[in-house]
């Protein structure tokens, strides 16, 4: 519920950020009209504090009506000259995951896609599964901006009423979810690295206890459930070529005003200009084994040779071998290549969850009862230093 109080001056600051028309000014004072979504947008540019939004107790809150399992959809520059932009491959990957669940439910799987322009995105979506896209095309939605897209989706899913939202543990998403959740009131769990239906709620399991067990995350009172999970983390389904989805247009008044932060410019830097691990078809990785930054150094080479690209254990990280943006697992990346390769690195469970999802995992230790043994398919029990130098002779050769 919505009240404004007798604290109201009349300042008119809150009727142009409505992105909604929801309010007019009656006798000098704000009323809002049947078209207030609860996003609260007013709240924040009232000087005198007269607007509340009191929200129910979830507890009391009827949860049949929410239906659906969203997917919010991130864009990315192509950096080419038609200034389109791609989706970003997670986007697909959370479909895929949402297809499973949306059917075990028996619902539907909606893109949610805040755009200034559409590319017919609504083919792609559809291809790896989504219903629906619930569309809207502003100008403002140029770029990701964190007030601007939160009052969209807090809009979107006050109408529609979705019972499961999925995120990419990316950037943006890692920005939105939290301030989509705190201004619905919901839960949100972040980078989950699985997701099922128990008895119709959402089973979202994530590491807990800097990755010692795995913690199963329920929210039977709140909806909708949200979670983020990481990119490479859920296995992309096969696209369905032809099958488009529906696309729901949806308008939205959005003013420059709800704009709070401005970008003033934009670096990026990409580690020497080559492939980001995340992308990377082939890892080469090493651990502390690899006992020294010069030995590591190796990596690159055989690296090379294979057109690939090097990953690190966090405590060749913390060694100084390798670069932090190399880092494999937990509270690095998350990866899942053709070919994952490994020299002297045990397999804690903080980087077996950041590589596991390898369609082939190759290991080399020289403990035979090291971890990394029970995720690789092959396994070469020995001295790194002796077989590695063998490996880039024999590649050399070819
Ligand atoms: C909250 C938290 C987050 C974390 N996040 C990450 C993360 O993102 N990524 C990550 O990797 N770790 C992470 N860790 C750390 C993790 O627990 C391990 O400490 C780390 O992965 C160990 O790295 P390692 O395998 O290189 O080293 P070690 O565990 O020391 O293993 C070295 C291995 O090399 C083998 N070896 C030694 N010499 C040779 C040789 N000559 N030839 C062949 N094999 C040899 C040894 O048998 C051993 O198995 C995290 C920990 C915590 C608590």
């Amino acid at each position: 519920m919505i009240e404004v109080s007798k604290k109201c001056i009349g300042c008119t600051k809150c009727v142009p950020v409505c992105p909604f028309a929801a309010i007019n000014m009656i006798d000098k004072m704000a009323v809002m009209n049947e078209a207030c979504t609860l996003c609260g947008v007013c709240v924040q540019v009232c000087p005198v504090q007269a607007i509340t939004i009191t929200r129910e107790e979830a507890s009391a809150r009827d949860l049949s009506g929410f239906k659906g399992v969203w997917v919010y959809v991130e864009l990315t520059e192509t950096g080419d000259k038609t200034h389109a932009k791609k989706i970003k491959q997670v986007t697909f990957e959370l479909l895929s995951s949402a297809r499973r669940l949306a059917d075990e439910l028996g619902e539907d799987v909606c893109a949610v896609l805040l755009t200034d322009k559409n590319h017919n995105y609504e083919k792609e979506l559809g291809a790896y599964g989504a219903d629906k896209v619930y569309m809207v095309e502003h100008d403002e939605l140029f770029e990701y901006n964190t007030d601007i897209f939160t009052t969209v989706i807090v809009s979107l899913v006050t109408r529609h009423k979705p019972s499961i939202m999925l995120y990419g543990a990316t950037i943006q998403g890692r920005d939105l979810a939290p301030r989509v959740a705190s201004s619905l009131y919901v839960g949100l769990t972040a980078d989950c690295t699985a997701l099922a239906i128990k008895d119709g709620l959402l089973l979202q399991s994530r590491p807990a206890f800097g990755g010692n067990i795995m913690a199963d995350i329920l929210a039977p009172k709140s909806r909708p459930q949200m979670s983020t999970v990481r990119p490479n983390v859920m296995k992309m389904n096969e696209p369905v070529l032809g099958r488009s989805a529906l696309v729901v247009r949806e308008s939205a008044k959005l003013d420059k005003s709800l704009r709070r932060v401005k970008v003033l410019e934009r670096k990026i830097s990409h580690d020497g200009g080559g492939m980001k691990i995340e992308n990377a078809k082939i890892i080469v990785s090493g651990g502390r084994g690899m006992k020294s930054k010069e030995k590591f150094k190796q990596l690159d080479e055989l690296s090379k040779l294979l057109g690939g690209v090097v990953g690190a254990s966090r405590a060749a990280v913390d060694m100084g071998f390798k670069e932090k943006t190399h880092q494999v697992g937990q509270s690095g990346t998350t990866v899942s290549p053709k070919l994952y390769l490994s020299f002297g690195i045990s397999g804690a469970v903080q980087h077996i969850v950041g590589m596991k999802a390898s369609d082939v995992i190759v290991a080399v230790n020289k403990d035979a009862s090291a971890p990394i043994f029970n995720v690789a398919k092959y396994g070469i029990v020995g001295d790194v230093h002796e077989i590695l130098p063998k490996l880039i002779e024999a590649l050399k050769k070819n």
